[in-house]
């Protein structure tokens, strides 16, 4: 199997026929041995009946559906894990990606040696306030904090190295920071490809304005995650001593003070250092406390692997 096509979708009915001839049009022309995989991501129009019907048809064609609608990282991660392809491509059901961009994306994998291949919608058909403005400051950010330098974070065409799928894991909404799990994952190979870019030819789009939002959420915690998932007491211990360390230097002032120097003085607890004292000391234990948690649990991830295997011999 060279190529498999994932295709996570979400009440796509209008779209699945015309895009699924589209594939295999694409496919035979290049002889391709393939497989496309609808990922049907709890649809509640007729989106299932017609990928059954389409794969009744052609043998290359796999289902996957979901009881309810969980998100394009899950729908995702599903047909990840049924992929069995040298070369896996995502893209839309919508319409709005080509097919015919997967040979090129294929051999860019293939020959080139890219682990990942990332589409890059440089001239989009979405409406420029809602998508095109918020998008370029997403993507800013996203390559300030990540360091992986990609123009088009969020594009839904992108092909990559079997390994490296079968190495990641996408979950709550992270499909929009794969390059960055991949390059956590230690495949730093990647590359971008400017890709053609259609209108929405059917239904609205699934996705409101809250998806910059939880875009942003989410890049934050890949930040965190990359840098301090495997040792929390680095960031809140560091923080805690320096909080705490803050805060008694302030009490042994106030201490000095009214014991040798001003002893006749206001009361302690009528000085405002008293109170940065108090609540920096507070503070500082309250982080080094969940440093310790945090490291307690990652400590008890045992059974969790925290390495990818590359290859092996003889096992
Ligand atoms: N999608 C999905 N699950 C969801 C939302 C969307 O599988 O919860 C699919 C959707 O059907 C489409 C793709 O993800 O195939 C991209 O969604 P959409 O076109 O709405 O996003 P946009 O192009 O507006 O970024
Ligand atoms: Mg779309």
């Amino acid at each position: 199997m060279q190529l498999s096509i994932i295709i996570p979708l979400l009440n796509e009915e209008e779209s699945l026929k015309e895009l699924h001839d589209w594939i295999v049009t694409v496919m035979q022309s290049n002889h391709f041995l393939y497989e496309i995989i609808f990922v049907d991501d709890g649809s509640t129009d007729t989106s299932w009946d017609i990928i059954k019907s389409i794969s009744d048809a052609n043998s290359n064609v796999k289902g996957i559906r979901f009881f309810k609608n969980y998100g394009k990282s899950q729908a995702l991660h599903a047909g990840f894990k049924a992929a069995n392809g040298e070369v896996i491509i995502t893209m839309d059901a919508d319409l709005q990606d080509s097919p015919e961009e997967i040979p090129e994306l294929f051999q860019l994998i293939k020959t080139e040696g890219y682990d990942l291949i990332s589409g890059w919608k440089k001239k989009r058909y979405d409406s420029v306030i809602a998508k095109n403005i918020p998008s370029k400051l997403f993507n800013w950010a996203a390559r300030r904090t990540s360091g992986v330098k990609l123009h088009d974070f969020n594009c839904g065409l992108k092909a990559y190295k079997n390994q490296v799928i079968k190495n990641i894991k996408v979950s709550g909404e992270m499909h929009r920071y794969i390059p960055v799990l991949a390059k956590n994952a230690g495949f730093s190979n990647i590359g971008e490809k400017i890709v053609t870019h259609q209108a929405r030819k059917y239904g609205k789009t699934k996705f409101g304005m809250e998806r910059f939002i939880n875009g942003f959420l989410d890049l934050i915690t890949i930040w965190f995650v990359s840098k301090f998932g495997k040792r929390p007491m680095h960031l809140f211990g560091a923080l805690g001593v320096l909080m705490f360390i803050i805060g008694f230097s302030f009490a042994m002032y106030l201490g000095i003070d009214k014991l040798f120097i001003n002893t006749t003085g206001r009361l302690i607890t009528d000085r405002p250092q008293f109170y940065i004292s108090l609540t920096a000391m507070i503070l500082g234990t309250q982080l080094f406390l969940a440093g310790f948690l945090g490291e307690i649990m990652v400590q008890s991830r045992t059974n969790e692997t925290r390495y990818n295997i590359s290859e092996r011999v003889n096992l």
